[in-house]
């Protein structure tokens, strides 16, 4: 509302928010606002079963029932909320907030529906969280990150003709970690923004390094998370690091999943817009698992559009699968991008993407995740994929 709307009507609307929590929670509540867009309810006459959410916002959905009107605008807002009980031992104020706090956290993840209670088990899972971001910070400094490189394929030839930079994580006691069970705390962590950089520059690297070595010439891709992307330093870290390993734009490849449009912050796009100008290419990854954006789609610079892996699971038998496939390649071709599917893991799903039209994919069959050492190994031998066992 701020970006949009300016100060005056955010500032306008956090306090109507405020009167109307305040009228909910009777003479005998408290309400405050602790930060941000953040409001903090005590509501001590509450019977234990009353519906925190038709109570508070008056609809089940953690949707405000009437709308807020500041200055002549109509403003639908809903919230994500988080609660703990006081119950029957005592804690201090400072304890029921951060209770509350690791609840509503938790909150974000799920449905706005019906809110999040407290548990110990949040408790825990917040705690493990904090240690692992303290973690990550010393792997940074401690270089314990690699990249590994998937080689995305031309199916009809089988052809190498791109890679997909995935991060690896050499823990100290764990061994080696996948993304999955790091990246999401880096990215409520900040820690992606560092992150991301290291693995933007790690790529570009790699690169000047095969390209100097004479090998073919491949597009390198690097996942970028929406942190990253909303981050006002992003667009220069990619054009210095770009310029420092004497990397064309046009060999990086930017993915991004659907999240950029659930954030319809003008400045994303923008920021997207200028990337594209820069000569980078955008591929939109995991298409079809998020937010409905179909009605945006047309308005991103989008390159490529990767199917994600749950539809290409389906083929060839399965006609849902067969149809969403399809669908994307129509999709596709009406805003000029290429299709990849990921997670090509049989012959016959090649086989009926191939028959479907698309001509780019990426998967198991073809290859796992591969070393540096490895995937210029291939590099170099230019043998189409998958490699035939003797
Ligand atoms: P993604 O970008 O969709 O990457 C593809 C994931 O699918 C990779 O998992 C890859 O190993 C896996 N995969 C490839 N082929 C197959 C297959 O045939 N079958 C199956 N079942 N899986 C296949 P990985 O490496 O665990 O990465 C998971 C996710 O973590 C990535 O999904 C990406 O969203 C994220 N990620 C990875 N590296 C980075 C990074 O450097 N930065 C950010 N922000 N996210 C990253
Ligand atoms: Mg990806
Ligand atoms: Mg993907």
């Amino acid at each position: 509302m701020n970006e949009s709307q300016g100060f005056a009507i955010g500032d306008a609307l956090l306090r109507a928010i405020g009167d109307r929590l305040a009228a909910t929670a009777g003479p005998d509540g408290l309400v405050a606002r602790t930060g941000g867009d953040a409001f903090a309810v005590l509501l001590p006459d509450l019977a234990p079963e009353a519906s925190l959410s038709v109570e508070l916002f008056g609809n089940r959905d953690g949707s405000f029932d009437e709308p807020f009107v500041i200055d002549g605008f109509e403003l639908d807002v809903s919230a994500h909320y988080g609660y703990t009980r006081l119950g029957a031992e005592p804690r201090p104020p400072g304890g029921l907030l951060r209770e509350a706090e690791v609840a509503l956290h938790a909150s974000r993840f799920g449905s706005p529906t019906n809110g999040q209670a407290y548990t110990s088990d949040l408790d825990r899972a917040a705690r493990g969280r904090v240690e692992l971001a303290n973690e990550l910070r010393e792997a940074l400094k401690n270089d314990e990150f690699e990249l590994h490189f998937q080689p995305k394929v031309q199916l009809a030839s089988g052809r190498l003709v791109a890679g997909e930079a995935l991060i690896r994580w050499n823990h100290p006691a764990r061994g080696f970690l996948s993304p999955g069970a790091f990246i999401p705390v880096a990215e409520t962590s900040h820690l992606i923004v560092p992150i991301g950089r290291w693995v933007l520059d790690r790529a570009c690297k790699t690169l000047r390094a095969w390209q100097d070595d004479g090998l073919d010439i491949v597009q390198i891709a690097v996942n970028v998370s929406v942190e990253q992307l909303a981050d006002r330093e992003f667009l220069m870290d990619v054009e210095e690091i770009l310029a420092r390993h004497r990397v064309p734009p046009s060999s990086l490849t930017l993915e991004l999943t659907e999240s950029v449009f659930a954030d319809e912050r003008a400045r994303l796009r923008d920021q997207l817009d200028a990337l594209h100008a820069l000569g980078v290419k955008l591929s939109l990854d995991d298409f079809g698992t998020g937010y409905s954006s179909l009605a945006y789609l047309k308005d991103y610079p989008f390159d490529d559009i990767k199917i994600d892996r749950a539809f290409v699971h389906g083929l060839p038998d399965d006609p849902y699968s067969r149809d969403i496939a399809a669908s994307v390649l129509k999709i596709a071709s009406s805003i000029g991008a290429t299709v990849i599917a990921e997670g090509i893991e049989r012959p016959e799903q090649r086989d009926a993407l191939l028959a479907l039209g698309c001509s780019m994919g990426q998967g198991y069959y073809f290859s796992v995740p591969l070393s540096e050492e490895d995937f210029a190994w291939l590099l170099a031998r230019r043998v189409p994929l998958p490699l035939k066992v003797a």
